[in-house]
């Protein structure tokens, strides 16, 4: 018999409406089951960074999602067939970190036998990603891969082909030709050419050709880097005005927000006019400065923890060509690693990045977060910046960065309470991408892991 297909869409309609009558007259059918709760008894909740912790609660998840956020630890059962207990309840929960500021795929003082090719860089990048998400960093902003491996890093993170945080990408560093991040490889880099912007038209179509490469974010340096003399307080940009005007038309056609990095007042102060949403290092910035973080909605990441680094290193990172000397390399470590307390007196929106990558250990952004305290911001607003103002800035301030319902389930959780001592953050007991278990317990021990024979 044929049925009209309308008439099939009628009575689907008025199944749905009306579900006690329609299904006296339906045939049986299968009905479309809710998949099973993962449920969470959780000792303590940051579910909104910035506020006072909530005592025990059940968190509900569904898929990728939290579904429900309720006081007090209810049995598993409540919440239907299947659904499985997760037992955090002597532990403290909170968002999945995010950091702004990472490099997956840049080897400091790689020689060619580490790096070699782009799939052995990748292979490096996918490794690092995956002890990141490990150590609690459930999203990432990459900042700056000229080798061009990181989104398709991204896409199999996503994917889940591979385990990985969830990583926005920028792609080439674009700056003027022999500017920081677009100067010719180095020794122990891949070739690539750089995304040389010089004059409008080279400038819009840098930005252009990283958008058709995937390039989620526009990442620009409008100074040299805090170890040359073009990162200077008084030094003037690297861009011309024109220049950095060009970037930001393109990148805005293009609906790519602009990660800029600057450490002079000049620079920072050209590219927050330009409508630069994240700042990167920001290290001098100024009154003026101030003003126009506020007025662009604009967001510093300083990244102190590169900074604290180089500063424990001087004898490896002062001199060189354009390098700046011992004692004067050290005055910016210290201007760098003062700069999130700093900001935060004087009212700057703070997101948090390391400036990290495979050279360092994973417990960078836990660092990040303790340096920021060390300034002087507040703990609680050091994790806002690594956890709902990450979120903001990504342009997913509603779905990450707190613990709601509605929102992704990424979740960590860590013994003690972060707030009263965020150096607890260097040790995450429990991770949750997006639903998924990525950690659950304290590390296995070689001595666990021993192969009887
Ligand atoms: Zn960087």
């Amino acid at each position: 018999m044929n049925v009209p297909r309308r008439w099939i869409r009628a009575r689907v309609a008025a199944a749905l409406l009306l579900p006690g009558i329609a299904l006296a007259q339906e045939p049986p059918r299968a009905v479309a089951q809710a998949s099973p709760a993962i449920v969470i008894h959780a000792g303590s909740v940051l579910a909104v960074p910035g506020q006072a912790p909530l005592g025990p609660q059940t968190i509900v998840i569904r898929d990728d999602r939290i579904v429900s956020v309720e006081a007090g630890l209810k049995p598993a059962e409540n919440f239907g067939t299947g659904s499985r207990l997760i037992d955090l309840s002597d532990k403290f929960v909170l968002p999945g970190l995010i950091d702004l500021h990472v490099h997956l795929a840049i080897m400091m003082n790689a020689d060619s036998s580490t790096v070699g090719s782009e799939a052995k860089l990748a292979m490096a990048a996918a490794g690092y990603a995956n002890k990141l998400l490990q150590a609690g960093v459930t999203t990432v902003r990459d900042v700056g891969d000229n080798a061009g491996v990181t989104p398709a890093l991204r896409d199999a993170f996503a994917n889940g082909e591979l385990a990985g945080p969830r990583v926005f990408v920028a792609g080439r560093i674009i700056s003027r030709t022999g500017g920081h991040g677009a100067k010719k490889p180095g020794p122990g880099e891949l070739p690539y050419s750089p995304a040389a912007c010089d004059g409008t038209e080279s400038c819009r179509r840098a930005v252009r050709e990283n958008v058709e490469q995937g390039s989620d974010w526009i990442k620009v340096t409008v100074s040299g880097s805090g170890r040359e003399s073009s990162g200077r307080a008084d030094a003037a940009p690297i861009l011309l005005p024109d220049e950095m005007t060009a970037v930001a038309e393109a990148a805005k056609q293009a609906d790519r927000p602009i990660a800029a990095h600057a450490h002079s007042t000049a620079a920072i102060n050209l590219a927050l006019s330009a409508g630069a949403r994240t700042i990167e290092h920001g290290t001098y910035f100024d009154d003026a400065s101030v003003a126009l973080f506020k007025r662009q909605h604009a967001f510093l990441v300083p990244t102190a923890f590169v900074a604290d680094f180089v500063g424990s290193k001087l004898d490896m990172f002062a001199g060189g060509k354009d390098g700046r000397q011992s004692a004067d390399l050290k005055a910016w470590a210290d201007a760098a690693v003062a700069g999130p307390g700093r900001a935060w007196r004087a009212g700057i929106p703070l997101g948090l990045g390391t400036d990290g990558g495979p050279s360092f250990d994973t417990t960078s952004t836990a660092r990040e977060i303790e340096l920021y305290v060390a300034s002087g911001v507040p703990a609680a607003e050091a994790i806002k910046a690594a956890t709902s103002n990450g979120a903001a800035i990504l342009g997913m301030g509603s779905e990450l960065g707190q613990v709601k319902p509605g929102f992704l389930a990424d979740l960590i959780a860590v013994d003690g309470n972060p707030v009263d001592d965020p150096a607890r953050l260097r040790t995450v007991v429990f991770v949750m991408k997006q639903g998924i278990v990525h950690k659950s317990g304290p590390p296995i021990s070689a001595a666990r892991v021993r192969i009887e024979r």
